[in-house]
């Protein structure tokens, strides 16, 4: 059986049972406070807080996931940073019984696949000391299993591995039971029981919940009965074109390679582009790690776009945008590459040198940053192969210092110049306010704040795309924000945390570090960000705004120059 049948096997299986079949949500999830989306619950999770559920009570997805927590692991047999998660899920609907049944039924019964033993939830084996070692023993699911006809040496009692959540201070939890084949784990079914309270104490949900999640990659490994997940259709497109492009690399850089052009593809998918802030970090930091490859291995210039097609090919049929964005993707991709390649030039000879004179120092870390836009784990890397250390700490204190000091410099800039020109400031700091919405309003969400600078004159914005607008879309972006000028809307400023603010749904300039209380300024309904000011207090003082430059600052990110008049 194909990925593509087992994708269909899954959700038909279920849908068969009750489920609604619900899309995969974005890899960006609309919870801010995590960047990706790394399980097929995180779309449901209001339905378990209590909040009914528009789809019914049981669904079932298949869901993109991206994890650069396991990015390290990468190139072992089962894990990757993007892989797809199957699950079906309960709010209340039935629980364990119908939950570990339904699992048994489509892996032996459905996939006629052998089940090597599966594990559940026992204080026993937690260590002492452990508030969850008070929790109840999983006998249910254990009684259940039994009863299925595993035999009682294939279920393995185990300790904290079995036990999910609360995911902060508190919040649902409960034990879980996973299914393992051919020594991997393939499928976690949590059981949401309890309500985890600060003082650590359980109480049972009223309406218990089922979580379950599955990696499609791992259970094509069993199916296509390969050796890992690498081998399978849903990676082997792409290892042949690497094959294709030289002989000299090894098997587990080709893993990585592989799985990191994947994740690549459907980032940029989903409007996410490189850069040094946030999610386009990431996305550099991935596409970088294997760019630097290159040389090594005697790849071709641009190697990484016939990759890119071969990841596009695999998955278009499932995930049609991707293909519809193959020439923005392919692109953003190779000028990515051309970029770095140009700094690893003069960088790589800088960063030898630096590396040969022994440990490298924070100040050394971020000049190669600064300059060659290395990233840090990459100097790290290099560094580790001549068995140097980087000092992190320093790197992050230069990099702190560095933001400081070209904040006190656009401070600065008014200084003296007297009462008007403060003015001027604060009408271009609610412009850019203005325009900031505007662009994500005529282009899409994916527009973030990359920077800002403000003088007396005009105001300079730069922002995540990764095309040049369009002489219609720079049209419509003026008309907007000049059309919020004439609304005159009520410029607010209110304090708050920080937590608080993002909540409420306003921008902020990620990575920024932000006090615990910040100053968040909202025009009307147009426009809300965390902000120290300062601003008008109408927009309709403002005048009218004109942008009079668009171009491209780095790659992924245009510069927009406006005045007011
Ligand atoms: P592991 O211990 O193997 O890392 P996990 O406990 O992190 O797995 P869960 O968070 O329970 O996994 O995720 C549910 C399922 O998703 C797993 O059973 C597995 O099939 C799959 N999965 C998790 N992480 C990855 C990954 N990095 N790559 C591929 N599949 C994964
Ligand atoms: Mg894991």
């Amino acid at each position: 059986m194909n990925s593509f049948q087992l994708r269909e096997s899954f959700l038909e299986f279920f849908e068969k049972k009750g489920h609604k079949i619900v899309p995969s949500s974005s890899l960006i999830p609309s919870d801010p406070s995590v960047l990706f989306t790394t399980a097929g619950m995180q779309q449901f999770k209001p339905y378990y807080l209590g909040e009914e559920s528009s789809f019914g009570p049981n669904v079932a997805s298949c869901q993109k996931c991206v994890r650069t927590s396991d990015v390290e692991e990468v190139g072992d047999e089962r894990h990757l940073t993007f892989f797809e998660m199957l699950g079906n899920f309960s709010f209340g609907g039935y629980f364990k019984e119908e939950a570990i049944k339904m699992a048994y039924e489509f892996i032996a019964e459905e996939l006629k696949l052998e089940i090597e033993y599966v594990t559940v939830f026992s204080p026993e084996k937690v260590e002492k000391g452990d508030w969850r070692k008070s929790v109840a023993e999983d006998e249910e699911s254990y009684k259940i299993w039994e009863k299925i006809g595993i035999p009682k040496n294939k279920i393995k009692k185990e300790g904290i591995d079995n036990f999910w959540g609360p995911t902060g201070e508190e919040g649902p939890c409960g034990p879980t039971t996973e299914i393992y084949i051919n020594g991997i784990e393939v499928w976690n079914i949590v059981f949401n029981e309890y309500f985890c309270d600060k003082e650590k104490k359980l109480k049972k949900l009223e309406k218990p919940g089922v979580d379950t999640g599955m990696g499609l990659e791992r259970l094509a490994r069993s199916l296509q009965k390969k050796e890992t997940i690498f081998e399978t259709d849903l990676f082997e497109p792409v290892i042949k074109e690497l094959n294709n492009l030289s002989g000299e690399i090894s098997a587990g850089e080709k893993r990585i390679i592989s799985d990191h052009i994947k994740t690549a593809v459907f980032l940029i998918s989903e409007g996410i582009f490189p850069s040094n802030v946030e999610r386009g970090y990431v996305l550099r930091r991935i596409l970088r790690r294997t760019i630097i490859y290159r040389k090594r291995f005697d790849l071709p210039n641009n190697f990484l776009v016939p990759l890119a097609k071969k990841v596009i090919e695999i998955y278009e049929k499932v995930y049609p945008e991707i293909k519809s964005k193959e020439t923005d993707i392919l692109v953003v991709i190779q000028k990515e590459e051309e970029k770095f390649e140009e700094a690893l030039t003069s960088g790589l000879n800088e960063a030898t040198l630096v590396i040969s004179k022994g440990d490298v120092g924070g100040e050394d870390a971020f000049r190669l940053y600064q300059s060659y836009g290395f990233p840090l784990e990459l100097i790290e890397e290099e560094a580790k192969k001549s068995g140097r250390k980087v000092d992190r700490q320093g790197f992050y204190e230069c990099q702190k210092k560095h933001q400081e000091i070209s904040r006190a410099g656009s401070e600065g800039k008014f200084g003296g110049v007297g009462k008007e020109a403060n003015y001027q400031s604060a009408k271009l700091h609610t412009a850019t306010h203005l325009l900031h919405a505007a662009l994500r309003k005529v282009l899409g969400d994916h527009v973030k704040q990359m920077g800002s600078d403000i003088t007396p004159e005009r105001l300079r914005f730069d922002f995540s795309h990764p095309l040049k607008m369009t002489k219609e879309e720079i049209e419509k972006v003026e008309e907007l924000v000049n059309q919020e000028i004439k609304e005159d809307l009520e410029v607010e400023k209110r304090e708050m945390k920080y937590e608080e603010a993002i909540e409420s749904g306003a921008l902020a300039f990620f990575k920024e570090k932000y006090p615990e209380k910040v100053s968040v300024y909202s025009a009307g309904n147009f426009s809300k960000e965390i902000c120290a000011g300062p601003h008008v207090k109408r927009t309709s003082e403002l005048g009218t705004f004109k942008i009079t430059k668009e171009e491209s600052s780095s790659a992924g990110v245009r510069r927009i120059r406006a005045t007011l008049s």
